[in-house]
């Protein structure tokens, strides 16, 4: 029975069938295309508002900075103890006084320890003079860390807050030399002199990722100053005098 017409089925069948495998594979080379890129897209593409580099559990290269940063501390003369582990502060500190540059940080609600990341203290002891200079001697704070996310004109946003990495801190009130209070909610909207001084002389110094104040986020921080330190986990360590080998 190999009548042409047969033979002519045949191959029809033959080709639609290595066609429709064709088509499969392709279909499934795409999908496997698809797949990687959806892999490998959000990475490069995916915006975590998170430091750079920063990665948990801290990375090697975070922890090579936590150690250049408690130097740094150690040659400013900051005493500092290291804190027991808190959720997401890559370098758990403590300071052995609450005062640096000459400016007390008071709690206004909690008792201490007060966790913070060795780099919160130390972009303190940078720019903290420069608030003393204005004529700050406390500044009474409301938080330092604490695992939340970010809260910025009156909404919560998916992301970590710097506070929950234990770099940020909430500053309520600043009293100046002569022991006058100035409170950023009572007296920010009257203009105070303080209080637009510390502002200014914080945006000034550049070691803050942002400053948060009732000018820019009347909705959220209208009682207080949200600083966060700029950090850098790409960057390499400050090189720290190494004991020779022996
Ligand atoms: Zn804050």
């Amino acid at each position: 029975m190999r009548s042409p017409a047969r033979v002519a089925f045949v191959t029809f069948v033959a080709v639609a069938l290595a066609g429709a495998s064709t088509a499969e594979a392709g279909t499934r080379k795409k999908k496997k295309r698809a797949k990687k890129a959806k892999v490998t897209q959000p990475r490069k593409a995916k915006r975590t508002n998170m430091p750079a580099g920063w990665t948990w559990p801290p990375s090697k290269a975070m922890t090579e900075l936590g150690a250049a940063c408690t130097d740094e501390l150690d040659a400013l003369g900051v005493a500092w103890k290291p804190a027991r582990k808190a959720r997401k502060v890559s370098t758990p500190i403590t300071l052995s006084a609450m005062e640096i540059g000459g400016v007390k940080l008071v709690s206004v609600y909690r008792r201490g320890p007060h966790v913070m990341d060795c780099a919160l203290a130390l972009g303190l002891a940078k720019h903290l003079p420069a608030l003393h200079a204005v004529g700050v001697r406390e500044l009474h704070f409301s938080r330092i860390h604490e695992y939340s996310k970010v809260r910025v004109n009156g909404q919560q946003l998916k992301s970590l807050s710097r506070h929950a990495l234990g770099l940020a801190i909430d500053i309520r009130s600043f009293v100046d030399a002569d022991g006058r209070k100035a409170i950023v909610l009572d007296d920010y909207p009257l203009g105070d002199a303080l209080l637009l001084e510390v502002e200014k002389a914080l945006g000034d110094s550049g070691g803050f990722r942002t400053i948060l104040t009732p000018r820019n986020d009347p909705q959220s921080h209208d009682d207080h100053y949200h600083l966060e330190v700029r950090v850098d986990y790409t960057a390499k360590p400050a090189a720290t005098p190494r004991k020779p080998a022996t």
